[in-house]
């Protein structure tokens, strides 16, 4: 039904509506009806490659697929073309006059549900064609369908409520269409300003982009090909481009899953941690496409949080291109999606664990502090997070690591928790008296040298079931160890205990005899259950309240140790002296947990000790 002279059309309400609101709206980032347009483009042109499988007789069969931009800033316009399939009289009045694609539709629904406000929308959006709009003084599309026997068309509008058809002679296959840009938006003519653009929403669109001659697109989207086609090399290359990184990856995962998404990911973890180095805090960075075209470059929901040392690129069709963090069909998809890559990731971690011990080994040092934060915080990946964690131990040799499971495979039947001991490195852990009483006992404990580990560790809280505990803990039960040669009697340990308590005052809860002391006379076990000594040495650096109140512990003497036999003699002969020695040991103790604030009266005592020797 095509006719000779120009025809005018009404839009349809919604379009109107649309149209007016797109027009209106202050939204700064206009640009994004530069990804809009191309995305439409190779949308038409990935249907007439569908359309050439089965049809023979395309009109311009000849053509390339490719897509041609092109800028005039004298005459103040953009013009973005394809040979895609086009569009019929018809189908010109359906698809750009009324709504019935889901972008646009589900713009409108969020704008009903108070999104009017939200002047973010669009660019969350998209709004599809009518987003050259925000630009365009005018807008012409020609266009020629794929079927020869259906005539070329120009549509065109100045998006004012009504649009005008009529037939044009010798267009070529696809949709051609010219933007007469607004006075303040000029620049949208400039070569270099889409240029920009282009490189950083287009730059995996399959299909050539040409602006004003030149390939803009020379890298694929390298996530949707398959595996085993990729050389490292590209895989690297890739990686240097889309994380704009000048380093070679450390680890990188490339899966594609079909349910409950349709997802085609490819994550790289750098090679260092630039937190560790001391640059900001990393922001997320792996990025949302849909399709080839860039829907988000820093996604905050698609991964947790702690994850955000990973880059990369996450394509799911499901998405709409459009898609909204507003509405809550939407949020739901991400959620879904975060916990399908989140998982992946872990496992793929976890397998790398088993095959390249060494290598993970290396990449928990640089990046295990991520690990403890999702152990410690994220509930829902925690199980997955904390089975990733590594320690040292009094089991492992220098340098090397364990993880939790293998600390409970080699635990005996009759342990029933997981040991662990806070300290600056191995060294000052073996060298201080708590280790010792789980060494005689052959019971494995965990070495944690950073200062995080406490609070991981209490936030874990068990692993397997079994309870991850301080093992200079005071409620800790060890079992009986045969009875030493040589150590004082029991009646002679009642009195120097009850000595020692009444000597020592204020500063100690309780005095025994040790069931923990081999080698060392003396500990200190943290009385207060609420704050352990780590603690306590945190918020002093922190200057927080509660750090100042006096320390009270639990003293545990070593009936066999040298010191302490000599000790009880003393404390018969020359109760003075005694009293000296007894503070001095307390203080000891006191280093060894970490405790002793302040070392001026310890000192002036020690020389007072030296003296009479
Ligand atoms: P969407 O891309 O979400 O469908 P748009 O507003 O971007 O919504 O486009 C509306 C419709 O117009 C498309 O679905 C398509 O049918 C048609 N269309 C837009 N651009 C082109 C083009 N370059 N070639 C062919 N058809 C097009
Ligand atoms: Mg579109």
């Amino acid at each position: 039904m095509s006719t000779a002279t120009p025809q005018k059309f009404e839009f349809q309400a919604e379009i109107k509506q649309l149209l007016d609101i797109v027009i209106h709206s202050l939204y700064t980032e206009k640009e994004i009806f530069v990804r809009e347009l191309v995305s439409n483009a190779s949308d038409a042109l990935e249907k007439l490659r569908h359309t050439q499988i089965t049809e023979k007789d395309i009109f311009d069969d000849k053509l390339e697929l490719e897509i041609n931009v092109t800028t005039d800033d004298k005459a103040k316009t953009i013009t973005i073309q394809d040979f895609g399939i086009g569009m019929t009289r018809d189908e010109l009045v359906k698809n750009l006059g009324t709504i019935a694609h889901s972008g646009s539709k589900a713009f409108l629904q969020a704008l009903g549900e108070g999104g009017a406000k939200n002047s973010n929308l669009i660019g969350q959006f998209g709004v599809g064609f009518y987003s050259a709009f925000m630009v365009a003084k005018s807008v012409k599309v020609y266009s020629h369908s794929w079927r020869a026997a259906e005539p070329g068309h120009v549509w065109s509008s100045d998006g004012a409520g009504s649009y005008e058809l009529e037939p044009s002679e010798g267009e070529r296959r696809g949709a051609k269409i010219v933007i007469t840009l607004k006075d303040d938006c000029s620049e949208f003519a400039e070569d270099w300003k889409i240029k920009e653009i282009l490189e950083r929403y287009s730059a995996f669109v399959s299909y050539p982009i040409n602006l004003n001659g030149k390939r803009i697109n020379t890298v694929q989207a390298l996530w949707l090909r398959s595996k085993n086609e990729i050389k490292e090399e590209e895989y690297t290359e890739f990686y240097k481009f889309q994380a704009h990184a000048f380093d070679e990856p450390r680890l990188r995962l490339h899966f594609s899953a079909d349910a409950p998404l349709a997802i085609n990911a490819l994550l790289f973890v750098p090679k260092d941690n630039t937190e560790k180095l001391g640059f900001a805090r990393l922001e997320p960075s792996v990025s949302l496409y849909c399709r080839k075209v860039l829907i988000d470059a820093k996604p905050k929901d698609i991964l947790p949080e702690w994850l955000r040392f990973l880059k990369g690129v996450v394509d799911s069709e499901d998405l709409p291109l459009n898609i909204s963090r507003e509405t809550m069909q939407d949020r739901s998809l991400l959620e879904k999606l975060n916990k399908v890559i989140t998982k992946r990731f872990l496992k793929f971690l976890e397998e790398e664990a088993k095959n390249r011990p060494e290598a993970y080994a290396e990449f928990f040092r640089e990046f295990g502090h991520f690990l403890k934060e999702g152990a410690a915080l994220d509930h829902t990946h925690k199980d997955q997070a904390t089975k990733l964690l590594r320690f040292a131990s009094s089991l492992t040799e220098k340098d090397k690591t364990t993880s939790l499971t293998e600390y409970v495979s080699r635990m005996g039947a009759e342990q029933k928790e997981i040991y662990y001991l806070v300290g600056p490195n191995r060294s000052a852990i073996e060298s201080g008296p708590y280790l010792e009483a789980f060494k005689a006992r052959n019971l494995e404990v965990l070495f944690c040298y950073e200062s995080v580990d406490e609070y991981v560790m209490n936030n874990v809280r068990e692993f397997d079931g079994k309870k991850l505990t301080a093992a200079d803990h005071a409620d800790v039960k060890l079992s009986d160890l045969p009875k030493p040669e040589g150590a004082l009697a029991d009646s002679d340990v009642a009195t120097l205990t009850g000595w020692l308590k009444t000597t020592l005052g204020e500063r100690v809860a309780e005095v025994k005899a040790s069931d923990r002391l081999v080698d060392s006379p003396v500990l200190a076990l943290n009385a207060d259950k609420f704050m352990s000594p780590h603690m306590r040495r945190m918020m002093k650096a922190m200057n927080k309240d509660g750090a100042d109140s006096p320390v009270r512990v639990n003293l545990e003497i070593n009936p066999r140790h040298a010191v302490i036999k000599r000790l009880f003699e003393l404390h018969g002969s020359n109760p003075d002296r005694a009293k000296l020695v007894a503070e001095q040991l307390l203080d000891n103790a006191l280093i060894c947990a970490g405790l002793l604030d302040d070392a001026t009266a310890m000192v002036a005592r020690l020389n007072l000790i030296l003296a009479n020797a």
